[in-house]
C-alpha cells in the first residue's frame, strides 16, 4: 500500500511568525516546554472529557500521562502524551496552514512594535503561539500522533523553513509525541537534555497541570544486602549504593482551588495565576472562594495587573476554566463570566455539574447561572474595596471593559455607574467617581455634564465648554468609544441627569433677543450657503470666547459617535449638525457689516466657509478643503 506523503508550505503568516521565532534572541528560551506540555495536557483533557461518556474508548491505556525524554547523545527532546491525537486531517488543519487568529494578532503587534529583539514570553503567551515555539530551541521538529479510534497514525516534519510534511505512518499506542531535534546549543544556553534543567523548567511552568509529567532520571539506592559483596566478617566490601534509572513524576499536580485558603502561600497563588494565565506580571488580587449549600462551588478568580495585547479582540479567549471536581470541563467558559469581566483569569468548580454538560446546556443550567450572579457580585465587592491606588492602576487597565455593562447589564447598571472614573475639566488629570462628581456639584446646578470625544485636551479645550466653564460648572470628559453607549443606557446617577455639554439647550445663559433679531437674515443666508452640512444656524448660549461651534439637538447623534461608527465601516443615517454663532464676537459684527453692504460679496461667502472650518477645528474634526483654508487664512493675516 502507498503511503501518502504531501509537502506543504507554510502560510505566509506562519513563514512570518516562525522567522521571527527562529531569529530572535530569547531569555527565556525554556517556555517552549511550558507551550508543548500545556498543549499536551489540553490533549489528555479532550479524551478524558469524552471517554466520561464511553470509557471503552481508552483501551487499555487508561493512566494519563505525559512523559519526557531526553537523548544527550543525539541532542534530542521527546514529548509525549497518550492524550487525544490527531488525524491526518486534523494535523493539516491545526498544524502550519492555518494561522490562527492569534499568530495573526501576534504579528501585527510586532510588526508595530518593530522590534524583533523584544520577543518576550509575555508574548508568547499572551498570543498563544504555542506549537511554534518549538523551533526556539530546535532545528528540526516531527510530530508523529494517533488519533483515538484510529488505526493510521500520522508524521509531521518541517525545519520551520517554510515547508513542512505530512505522511501516514505507525504508532502502536494513541497519542501524540512530539520529537524536538534540538539546535546546538550557545554559549550561557541551557541544556535541554539536562535532567535538572528539565526539572526546574517543569517545576516552574507546569507544576499544576493535573497529570504526571514523567521522565527517566538517575536515582542513587542502596544495593540490597543481599547482593552486596562482603568479607569473611559480614562486612561489605564495594559498594553500597548504586546509580538506577527510574521513572519519576516531576509535578505536584497540586490543585490549590480546592485547598484552604490558609494552606496556600502567596507564591503558590502567584505561581498558579502565571500557569493559568501565561501572564508574567503578578496579578493585581485574587478572590479564592469556598461557597456550601445549594449553589455549591469553588473559584479562584484573579484580576490581572496588565491588560492582555488582545483586549479587545472579539475572538480572544475569556480567562475562566470550568471544572467539575478536579476535571477539566472547558475553558474559556463565557457562561460564567459577563463580558465585561472577560479580563478576569481563574478557574470555577462546580461539583455538581453534569460532566457532559455542553455550551449550549450551560447557559441555561440554573446552577451556572447562580454561579455567574454570585461571582460577578463578589467581584463588584472586591472592585469597590480596593485601595485607590489598585482601583485606578484597574481602571487604567480594564474601565473600558467594564463600563459595557452599563450597556448591557440593566440589573447591575447603578452597581457599575458607581465603580465608574472620568477624567473632568477640574480634576486636574485625575479620575472622578461620579459620587465625587455629584457631591462637588454648584448649589445651583442640576444636572451632571459630560462632553465626548477622542481626546483629552481637544476636549478640555473644546468650545463648547466655554459657558459652562465660565460658570464654573464641571465637565465630564469622556474619551472611549464605549462611552456613547454609556450615556445612552446612563441617564441619571443619583437623581441628576446626564447632560452632553453638545447637545440640546445647556440652559446656562438667555439669549440676546435684540442681537438675534438682528442676526436673523444673516444667520437664515449662512444657512442657506450651507445646507449641504448644517441643519441650522443658531446663536450660541455655549460660547464665550470662540466665535462658531458645531453642536446637535438633544436625540441627535454626538459628533465623536459618527465618527466612531464611520471608522468602523459603517454608514450612519444623516447627522446634520447645527452651526452655532457667537452673536458677541467681533468677527460677526464684521460678518454682518459685509452682508448689510453686499449680499453678493464673493469674500461673504468665502467667510462663511470660514466659520464652518473653524467649527470643525473646534473640535478635532477633519476639514473637506484644508488647503483652501489655509489659502484664506493667509490672505486675512496678509490683509491684516
Ligand atoms: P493552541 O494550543 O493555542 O491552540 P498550538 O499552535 O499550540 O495552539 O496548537 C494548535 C492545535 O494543534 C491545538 O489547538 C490542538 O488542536 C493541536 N495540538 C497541538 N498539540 C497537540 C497534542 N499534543 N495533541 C493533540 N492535539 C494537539
Amino acid at each position: 500500500m502507498a503511503e501518502r506523503t504531501e509537502t506543504h508550505e507554510f502560510k505566509t503568516e506562519v513563514k512570518q511568525l516562525l522567522n521571527l521565532i527562529i531569529n530572535s534572541l530569547y531569555s527565556n528560551q525554556e517556555i517552549f516546554l511550558r507551550e508543548l506540555i500545556s498543549n499536551a495536557s489540553d490533549a489528555i483533557d479532550k479524551l478524558r472529557f469524552k471517554s466520561q461518556t464511553d470509557e471503552s474508548i481508552l483501551g487499555d491505556d487508561t493512566e494519563f500521562k505525559i512523559k519526557l525524554e531526553r537523548d544527550a547523545l543525539k541532542n534530542m527532546l521527546t514529548i509525549e502524551d497518550n492524550g487525544i491525537g490527531m488525524t491526518y486531517d486534523e494535523v493539516l488543519e491545526d498544524i502550519g496552514t492555518i494561522a490562527r487568529s492569534g499568530s495573526n494578532a501576534f504579528i501585527e503587534a510586532m510588526e508595530q512594535l518593530n522590534k524583533t529583539d523584544a520577543l518576550t514570553p509575555e508574548l508568547i503567551g499572551q498570543f498563544g503561539v504555542g506549537f511554534y515555539s518549538s523551533f526556539i530551541v530546535a532545528e528540526k521538529v516531527t510530530i508523529l500522533t494517533r488519533a483515538v479510534g484510529e488505526e493510521k497514525a500520522v508524521r509531521w516534519e518541517s525545519h520551520g523553513d517554510g515547508e513542512f510534511t505530512v505522511t501516514e505512518a505507525e504508532k502502536k499506542s494513541r497519542g501524540t509525541r512530539i520529537t524536538l531535534e534540538l539546535r546546538k546549543k550557545q554559549e550561557g544556553e541551557p541544556d535541554f537534555t539536562d535532567e535538572w534543567t528539565i526539572r526546574q523548567i517543569v517545576k516552574q511552568h507546569s507544576d499544576f497541570v493535573a497529570y504526571p509529567i514523567v521522565m527517566d532520571v538517575e536515582k542513587t539506592e542502596p544495593i540490597p544486602e543481599t547482593e552486596q559483596i562482603k568479607d569473611a566478617d559480614g562486612k561489605a566490601v564495594g559498594e553500597t549504593t548504586r546509580t538506577v534509572i527510574k521513572a519519576e513524576t516531576l509535578n505536584s499536580m497540586k490543585a490549590i482551588w480546592s485547598k484552604n485558603k490558609k494552606d496556600v502561600t502567596d507564591q503558590e497563588y502567584e505561581e498558579f495565576y502565571r500557569h493559568i494565565s501565561h501572564d508574567w506580571n503578578p496579578p493585581l488580587k485574587k478572590l479564592h472562594l469556598k461557597l456550601e449549600g445549594t449553589t455549591e462551588y469553588t473559584a479562584l478568580l484573579y484580576i490581572p495587573s496588565q491588560a492582555p495585547f488582545d483586549l479587545f479582540n472579539p475572538e480572544a479567549k475569556h480567562g475562566v476554566q470550568l471544572y467539575c471536581k478536579r476535571v477539566f470541563i472547558m475553558d474559556d467558559c463565557k457562561e460564567l463570566m459577563p463580558e465585561y469581566f472577560r479580563f478576569v483569569k481563574g478557574v470555577v468548580d462546580a461539583p455538581d455539574l453534569n460532566l457532559n454538560v455542553s455550551r449550549e446546556i450551560l447557559q441555561q443550567d440554573r446552577l451556572v447561572r447562580n454561579i455567574r450572579r454570585n461571582l460577578v457580585k463578589k467581584l463588584f465587592d472586591l472592585l469597590n474595596g480596593l485601595e485607590a491606588e489598585n482601583y485606578e492602576k484597574f481602571w487604567q487597565e480594564f474601565g473600558a471593559v467594564l463600563k459595557v455593562g452599563v450597556h448591557t447589564d440593566i440589573e447591575n447598571k447603578n452597581k457599575i455607574a458607581d465603580l465608574l472614573r472620568y477624567k473632568t475639566t477640574k480634576s486636574d488629570g485625575q479620575w472622578k467617581s461620579l459620587k465625587q462628581y455629584v457631591d462637588d456639584m454648584k448649589p445651583d446646578q442640576k444636572e451632571i455634564y459630560y462632553i465626548t470625544g477622542e481626546n483629552l485636551s481637544a476636549l478640555l479645550n473644546s468650545p463648547l465648554l466655554e459657558q459652562l466653564k465660565s460658570d464654573d460648572f464641571e465637565v465630564l470628559l469622556m474619551t472611549d468609544p464605549i462611552d456613547e453607549w454609556v450615556t445612552q443606557s446612563l441617564t441619571e446617577y443619583d437623581g441628576k441627569k446626564l447632560k452632553s455639554a453638545e447637545k440640546g439647550d445647556l440652559d446656562l445663559k438667555k439669549v440676546d433677543e435684540d442681537r438675534k433679531d438682528k442676526y436673523e437674515t444673516l444667520f437664515k443666508h449662512i444657512r442657506a450657503k450651507l445646507e449641504d452640512t448644517i441643519k441650522e444656524v443658531r446663536p450660541s448660549t455655549r460660547l464665550t470666547d470662540s466665535v462658531a461651534c458645531l453642536s446637535g439637538d438633544t436625540f441627535d447623534m454626538s459628533g465623536y459617535m459618527e465618527k466612531i461608527l464611520k471608522s468602523a465601516g459603517q454608514t450612519p443615517p444623516e447627522n446634520k449638525r447645527v452651526l452655532e454663532l457667537n452673536m458677541t464676537h467681533p468677527v460677526m459684527d464684521k460678518i454682518h457689516g459685509m452682508f448689510e453692504a453686499d449680499k453678493k460679496n464673493p469674500k461673504l461667502d468665502d467667510y462663511i466657509h470660514l466659520l464652518l472650518d473653524l467649527a470643525v477645528i473646534g473640535e478635532g474634526g477633519k476639514l473637506e478643503d484644508p488647503s483652501k483654508f489655509s489659502k484664506l487664512v493667509g490672505e486675512l493675516m496678509a490683509a491684516a
